[in-house]
């Protein structure tokens, strides 16, 4: 699942198979320097998230 995202993919809900969203977190549409490390995915169907550091890997 990490990969699918570090590849820029969507990945599926582990838990219902729904592709989940994804929201990227931080400032990075403010020009704020920071080069986008952490996306925020999130499942419509049960509301499971899940936040990734793209840089360092996930913590779950
Ligand atoms: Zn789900």
């Amino acid at each position: 699942m990490r990969a699918v995202v570090q590849a820029g993919g969507l990945p599926e809900c582990p838990r219902c198979a729904v592709r989940m969203t994804r929201r990227p977190i931080g400032g990075g549409s403010f020009g704020l320097g920071y080069h986008r490390q952490r996306e925020w995915l999130l499942c419509p169907a049960c509301r499971r998230s899940a936040i990734f550091d793209v840089r360092r890997g996930t913590r779950l």
